[in-house]
């Protein structure tokens, strides 16, 4: 079934070419396939932290600003006021925190690898969870967003939107980890299909599956108990 979901929200909505970086001499995140250097691995990692909590348009509004501000690097991360950094991210919400846990993860990159966000990512997708949580204000989601968009290695990343589809569609899980194994068992071991998945789930979730859900306009409502349930009840 996960499968068969994938390939009508596939077919509907296309690639997403996630996920969105700057290229250089810009300031605008662009969907252009993922990170292909240094500097778009940590582009990456900052969205993920600046992305809690909000949408991406809030998110990505800060990482303009960290462009404009020469921001995407650990050194001047750890240099910079928290004020003054929390100003900069305002947008993202939860500012004063978001800048803590920038400057978090910026430390724990400089103690520990030398500055370099290669030499985190290298680490097996194991291991590097387990150090990516170690760090204060990076759970689950940011972790595995991390591990799978950054790093580019195969993890499933189960956010709102997710719980929300598959609980709408008839899966009853809710829990992070639950939820994850459902995928991993039932899916290859693929990180371009992970990728694409999730990216996919968000654009569902963005602008059909909402709250209040459009089933007239979705790709998988054939596939859907509460849109079954819906349609029972009008006939
Ligand atoms: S049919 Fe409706 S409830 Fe089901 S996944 Fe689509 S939008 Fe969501």
């Amino acid at each position: 079934m996960l499968e068969i979901i994938y390939n009508k929200l596939y077919s509907h909505f296309g690639p997403q070419h996630w996920w969105p970086v700057t290229e250089k001499g810009k300031l605008n995140p662009e969907y252009s396939g993922g990170p292909k250097n240094e500097r778009q691995q940590l582009e990456v990692c900052f969205g993920t932290i600046l992305a809690q909590n909000t949408s991406w348009k809030n998110a990505e509004k800060a990482i303009v600003e960290l462009n404009k501000n020469n921001l995407i690097n650990i050194k001047k991360i750890l240099k910079i006021k928290n004020k003054k950094l929390a100003q900069i991210i305002k947008s993202s919400g939860y500012y004063n925190q978001k800048a803590k846990k920038l400057k978090n993860f910026c430390d724990f990159l400089s103690k520990n690898y030398d500055g370099k966000i290669s030499l985190l990512l290298n680490n097996n997708a194991e291991e590097l969870k387990k150090k990516l949580i170690s760090i204060n204000g990076i759970g689950q989601e940011t972790a595995d967003s991390i591990i799978l968009y950054a790093a580019k290695k195969p993890v499933f990343v189960v956010d709102a939107y997710t719980k929300r589809i598959l609980n709408r569609i008839g899966y009853k899980e809710t829990e992070y980890n639950k939820l994850q194994t459902l995928f991993a068992k039932n899916l290859p071991n693929s990180e371009r299909l992970f990728n694409e998945y999730h990216a996919l789930l968000v654009e569902l979730g963005k602008g059909i599956c909402k709250k209040q859900p459009l089933c007239g306009k979705c790709p998988v409502s054939r596939c859907c108990g509460y849109y079954e349930a819906v349609s029972l009840k009008r006939d």
